[in-house]
């Protein structure tokens, strides 16, 4: 079954991808159906903008779609960067100044408070436009240097198990992630 992903970001297509495909989905990119277009992210919720992503491009498509909005919570920040996760230290800035960001809020705050988890909420829209949302979640908590060179985003100062998720191959990574764990789930009910 062809699945367009309502995304432009190639690591996320990368993920949804490894654990797709082997599953029997072929997983179509923005690029794949001559799409380029920036979807405004307006929602206050995961859910939210999942949902306005996905419908955005099964509008225009009308083939399955799922979108996936995601994003780091951290417990003494109150959650957030939450949906705010891709902008949070500004338009302009990279994945280094946001990790350093998190680090540097986080600065002399001791091991037990510094808990954090992924989000990810997957909206899956089928071929008669009938919407299904999931939402899969990774427990760790924040390191205090960034560690390895694997994955995007917060991933070198996401620690699970001892090791930051940038230091575990695509494999392990994908076992574990918070997108696995919604695809996961969207498997099941689809
Ligand atoms: P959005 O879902 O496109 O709004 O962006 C989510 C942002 O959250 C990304 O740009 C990353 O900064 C972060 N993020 C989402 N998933 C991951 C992940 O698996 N690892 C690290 N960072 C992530």
């Amino acid at each position: 079954m062809k699945i367009v992903l309502a995304s432009n970001n190639k690591n996320k297509l990368r993920e949804v991808r490894e654990i797709l495909e082997p599953k029997g989905f072929e997983v179509l990119s923005l690029s794949d159906c001559n799409i380029n277009t920036d979807i405004e992210e307006n929602g206050t919720t995961f859910e939210e903008n999942a949902t306005i992503k996905a419908k955005t491009i099964y509008n225009m498509t009308k083939l399955p779609c799922i979108a996936d909005d995601s994003g780091l919570e951290v417990a003494y920040l109150h959650r957030e960067p939450g949906v705010h996760s891709h902008r949070y230290a500004g338009d302009n800035a990279n994945d280094h100044d946001r990790c350093n960001l998190i680090l540097s809020k986080l600065e002399n705050v001791p091991i037990e408070l510094r808990e954090a988890w992924f989000v990810c909420a997957i909206c899956y829209i089928n071929s008669d436009g009938e919407v299904k949302t999931v939402r899969g979640t990774c427990e760790g908590y924040i390191g205090f240097e960034e560690r390895g060179s694997n994955g995007f985003g917060y991933d070198p100062i996401f620690m699970y198990g001892g090791k930051s998720f940038a230091e575990l191959s695509p494999e392990e990574k994908n076992s574990i992630s918070h997108r696995s764990n919604a695809l996961k789930k969207l498997v099941e009910v689809l």
